[in-house]
């Protein structure tokens, strides 16, 4: 098959915390030779592109700040196409606040004043987030964005909250559900990559780890998937394939052992 487009998930596809995969290196290349362009997708919205594209070269892997997009990304490209000069309140991490203050969007420090509450992972989440929360959206108009849906993080030692735990709580605290959640799966942010590629879904290749995020993602707008066993969905056989659909709900087209046998689908 010919893919114009590869959009690759980074934690559990390319690297796993701060070690690179095996194979990885081998992938990228080959899809690097293979494609018109290459774009890292990741839902991790705490570091900006430049960090992930500065970590993937320090690993021997080809990666400009330009071929990567977090959810943080897609959550600014979002509020600028949809809230542009309406007042955010931030419920997430200093180092997601300081990639928002970086951009054109209007932050606000009084929730009573919010017009947008963006929520996403916050190492520093407290009583208080939540008491915002109330505040913000007691007018019944303000708009609620998640930066992902993530509800942990694997990492070496286990599981740590994510995004989605955050974006859940204040979803609980509010009692309503968020009006869009970004990252992946989520289409907007899927449309977002293809643009990113120049490439229309339908011609491009998504390796990912994990079937609700990433291959679910990839399938909703028709880009060909591969489900690689290097991470969260790990476990995956085509023995698991009951009805043509696995666990989550979806089906990649393809299950690899690793990245490093992508070669195989690019004869
Ligand atoms: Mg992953």
């Amino acid at each position: 098959m010919t893919y114009r487009g590869v959009v690759l998930d980074l934690d559990g596809t390319v690297v796993r915390g701060d070690a690179l995969l095996p194979g990885a290196q081998e992938g990228v290349a080959a899809l690097r030779e293979h494609a018109e362009a290459v774009l890292f997708l990741t839902n991790n919205p705490l570091r900006p592109a430049s960090e992930h594209a500065s970590r993937l070269r320090d690993h021997g892997v080809d990666a400009s700040p330009g071929e990567v997009l977090t959810s943080a990304d897609a959550t600014v490209a979002y509020l600028r196409e949809r809230h542009d000069g309406d007042r955010i309140y931030p419920i997430a991490d200093d180092a997601i606040v300081a990639q928002l203050r970086d951009t054109d969007v209007n932050l606000t420090d009084d929730p009573a004043a919010a017009e947008v509450v963006v929520a996403g992972f916050d190492s520093g989440f407290h009583f208080r987030d939540l008491q915002a929360a109330i505040d913000a959206f007691a007018d019944g108009e303000t708009t609620f964005v998640g930066t992902d849906p993530d509800v942990t993080i694997p990492t070496s030692d286990g599981l740590e909250p994510g995004s989605g735990a955050i974006v859940r709580a204040v979803a609980g605290v509010a009692e309503r559900e968020p009006d869009a959640v970004l990252g992946k799966p989520s289409e907007t942010t899927a449309r977002l990559a293809a643009d990113r590629l120049g490439v229309p879904p339908e011609e491009c290749l998504l390796v990912g780890d994990r079937l609700d995020t990433d291959v679910a993602m990839g399938d909703a707008v028709g880009m060909t998937t591969a489900l690689v066993r290097t991470g969260v969905d790990g476990d995956t056989t085509v023995d698991d394939d009951v009805d043509g659909e696995l666990a989550a709900g979806v089906r990649p087209d393809y299950v690899l052992d690793s990245l490093g046998d992508v070669h195989r689908l690019l004869e």
